[in-house]
């Protein structure tokens, strides 16, 4: 990492406010409210994201309700791409593609439009955070199911802690923030 990056990570890391027990028991939230209303930083994340896709030949930029609809837009406009929702089930008005997975207590489900991503388009995932790995994962299911091609994840932050990069073995994992 350059060290004008590895400053401006420094500064980011600042704006993040840990918030306890949210939103139950035992959990530290990773609140990133404070770096989104901060101009200069909203700036600098993008722009840092945006740069490692820049010469990828993307397609698409997917977003993941809730948080990951704050920061992928912007990069799918830096991009010059387009962006596609990926959202909780019953969302989503057209015909969608969906898939189920586990999380520490049950289960959710994730839809996307079947029309979304034609295929061969190479597609960036973007999700604010980056914890066990289980949701971005099944992201790359359904993009993968529609015949996309995942060309990287992207995340504001990372808890390297819970070792969810290791279900990404195979593609480019980039966070910009790490805990
Ligand atoms: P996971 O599937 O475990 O990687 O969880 C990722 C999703 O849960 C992301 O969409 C995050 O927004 C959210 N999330 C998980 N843990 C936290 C945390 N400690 N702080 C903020 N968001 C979190």
């Amino acid at each position: 990492m350059c060290a004008d990056r590895a400053a401006g990570v420094a500064q980011l890391k600042e704006l993040i406010r840990d918030v306890p027990d949210f939103p139950k028991k035992g959990i530290l939230f990773k609140d990133i409210t404070p770096l989104l209303k901060d101009p200069q930083a909203l700036r600098m994340a993008t722009d840092l994201l945006a740069d490692v896709f820049r010469d990828k030949k993307i397609d698409q930029v997917v977003g993941i309700e809730s948080r990951g609809f704050i920061l992928s837009p912007i990069l799918a406009y830096q991009l010059g791409v387009g962006f596609v929702p990926v959202r909780k089930k019953g969302k989503l008005p057209a015909r969608t593609e969906s898939v189920t997975y586990d999380l520490e207590y049950g289960q959710d489900t994730l839809e996307i439009h079947q029309d979304a991503i034609e295929k061969g388009m190479r597609v960036v995932i973007v999700d604010d955070l980056l914890a066990t790995g289980g949701t971005a994962e099944a992201v790359v299911q359904l993009v993968e199911r529609l015949g996309g091609r995942v060309v990287g994840l992207a995340f504001l932050v990372e808890l390297a802690f819970l070792n969810g990069r290791e279900r990404f073995k195979k593609y480019d994992v980039h966070s910009l923030v790490t805990y």
